[in-house]
């Protein structure tokens, strides 16, 4: 009797805790708004309610299929075709939910396995936002019944910050308005803070802002992948956005005229790329954010992490004057694990050269093959041959690989590179489709100039790993504090990532040894990184002290400005402001 007196008791109380406005409500519980409700919600949007499926769910009862299974096998890797439909992601490992005893609920492509399909961190219910009016109506009504509320656009997010099992969801991919003004004037500025400004929806996808950008003959500094398919208004802004022209034009934040030093407290005009956001914030009002209305705001949508202060409407990003630019490539293997190291203490000892020459690029190596794509902006023969053209030659010596590839390209501007797009070509990407996470750390400028050797052995130790020289050159001068960004950034000359990957059906508990791997991967990355800094947009879901790494010194400024927008905590995503405030399911305050 006494047991039952208290299951009775543990019952009632989880049910009270549910709806008493302290843990999120989430679906399939008693305080999930009616289908009544719903109907009542979907009177105000302007499109149908979305029900968002797993892709694969097309292949499912696997004897007797719902849709076109082979269809949607095929576009596994079609990461344009993945970012049209509201329920698949890039990583389909997001689409999946593991439980803390170790089982699995997900939705497998791979129907051999005989496992049935489950919604596993799908949301269920979602509203296609089109115009503004969806989105207050969306965040207004998970407000009232204290939703666990998920922002979806492309679907990129290497954390899984777009997806949440059980949540309620807004899509905001076809918010796609694109407009090119010649002298954007933030709102409340005058004449004299006028800037060529692309303002672009919260929809739009970086090839759809370089094709508009390069009608005005106008540069975007952006994120870039194989199709381009990823958010130019999303994650990117918020979490920091780099390019491989950050060293030129700085980040997502930050303007050509690196040396301007900002001293304001609240952000600062004249030294950003973004000039103006628009938002829906957690109270549902549409608000203008700029360095002249709610500077608070905007200083903390520049880099104070995706996912966490509303939902943006629009973002206007000041743009360049075109450039011509050098694109070098070098693509060898090595004969022994000396001559990769003596190639790559040499590149990591280039590189603080190279980003304050404005150069960017990719790297890819181990200690059996290298890598490299270097787009140089506004490029001197003179300035290649001292700097590029020896590694390469170096490289080349080392190598004794007959197919060993060195190539200067000189191009006219950078959309020979970028190759903006209707996104009808090719939109498979190698990067997209399989189930991965990530482990990184930003390389300090220090650790570059002062132990290149050391450093290289420490990149060579990992089996294979990437280093996106991204900062630096422009980065490095900005006022660290003019932005809410990581001021770790200012410090480093590029980013290094390892990944781990696994194949569908495999156990909680390899991919658990996976993650582990990667912790440890950036255990080690700490000692050549400033201040345990990272990108937090392509960093490890199991930071140690997330807080110090995605924010550093900027965390308790962020934190207060969150207060004051979103008291209630109706934006939170893992590893964002607040979040550890939350349990792991981000439903219950801890
Ligand atoms: C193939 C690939 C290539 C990439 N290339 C680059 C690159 O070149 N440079 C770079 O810096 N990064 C790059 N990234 C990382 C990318 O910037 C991040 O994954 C980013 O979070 C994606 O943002 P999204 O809005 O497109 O995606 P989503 O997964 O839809 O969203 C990511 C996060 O942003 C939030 N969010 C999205 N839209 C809104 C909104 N309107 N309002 C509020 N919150 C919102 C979501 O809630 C989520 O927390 C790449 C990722 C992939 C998979």
């Amino acid at each position: 009797m006494r047991l039952k007196a208290l299951l009775d008791f543990v019952i009632l109380v989880s049910t009270w805790s549910k709806g008493d406005g302290k843990c999120r409500c989430i679906y399939n519980e008693p305080c999930w708004p009616t289908e009544q409700d719903f109907a009542s919600l979907s009177s105000h949007l302007s499109q149908p309610l979305l029900r968002p499926v797993p892709p694969a769910s097309a292949c499912y009862p696997f004897h007797n299929p719902s849709g076109n299974c082979s269809d949607v096998q095929s576009h596994r890797r079609d990461s344009i075709w993945r970012t049209d439909q509201p329920g698949a992601y890039e990583n389909i490992n997001f689409e999946s939910h593991i439980f803390q005893n170790g089982s699995i609920s997900a939705c497998y492509l791979n129907t051999t396995f005989g496992i049935p399909c489950e919604k596993g961190n799908v949301p269920p219910v979602g509203v296609d936002a089109r115009i503004v009016e969806d989105v207050q109506v969306a965040v207004k009504f998970a407000g009232q019944h204290n939703l666990r509320l998920v922002v979806k656009n492309t679907g990129h997010d290497y954390l899984g910050r777009s997806s949440g099992r059980n949540a309620f969801m807004i899509w905001t991919h076809h918010l796609k308005n694109i407009t090119y003004t010649a002298e954007f004037i933030p709102e409340g500025g005058s004449r004299k803070d006028a800037v060529p400004g692309l303002t672009v929806g919260a929809g739009v996808q970086w090839y759809e802002a370089y094709t508009a950008a390069a009608q005005n003959n106008r540069f975007v500094v952006g994120g870039i992948s194989a199709t381009g398919s990823n958010g130019a208004a999303g994650g990117w802004i918020m979490g920091g956005g780099h390019s491989v022209f950050s060293p030129k034009f700085g980040l997502g934040e930050f303007s050509t005229n690196a040396l301007l030093r900002c001293i304001a407290d609240w952000g600062c005009a004249g030294v950003d790329n973004a000039v103006e956001f628009t938002i829906v914030k957690p109270n549902g009002d549409y608000a203008v954010v700029n360095s002249h209305h709610n500077q608070d705001l905007f200083w903390a949508l520049r880099g104070g992490g995706p996912g966490s202060w509303g939902v943006l409407i629009s973002v206007t990003h000041k743009t360049h004057d075109l450039f011509p630019l050098v694109f070098s490539t070098l693509n060898v293997t090595f004969p022994t694990p000396d001559a990769a190291t003596s190639v790559v203490t040499e590149l990591v000892r280039l590189s603080p050269i190279l980003s304050d020459l404005g150069w960017g690029g990719y790297g890819l190596f181990s200690n059996m093959n290298l890598f490299l794509g270097f787009p140089s902006p506004n490029a001197s023969w003179g300035d290649v041959k001292s700097t590029i053209l020896p590694l390469f030659d170096l490289a080349m010596n080392a190598s004794h690989d007959p197919d060993a590839v060195a190539t200067t390209t000189p191009l006219a501007n950078p959309y020979e590179l970028l190759n903006p797009s209707d996104g009808t070509e090719s939109q498979d990407d190698p990067e997209v489709g399989g189930l991965a996470e990530l482990g990184s750390r930003l390389l300090s400028r220090n650790a570059a100039e002062l132990r290149p050797e050391e450093t290289a052995r420490l990149l060579l130790s990992f089996d294979f790993v990437e280093v996106h020289f991204v900062t630096g050159g422009a980065v490095g001068r900005v006022e660290p504090d003019s932005v809410a960004l990581n001021p770790g950034w200012r410090k480093a000359v590029a980013l290094v990532r390892t990944a781990g990957s696994w194949e569908e059906g495999t156990s909680a508990k390899a991919i658990n040894r996976i993650q582990q791997g990667l912790a440890q991967d950036v255990t080690a990355l700490d000692h050549i990184s400033p201040d345990l800094a990272t990108y937090m947009n392509e960093a490890s879901l199991h930071e140690l002290d997330f807080k110090k790494s995605f924010f550093g010194n900027h965390y308790d400024k962020l934190k207060a400005i969150k207060r004051k927008y979103d008291p209630r905590s109706l934006f939170i995503v893992a590893e964002g402001i607040a979040s550890d405030e939350w349990d792991d399911a981000l439903t219950c305050p801890r």
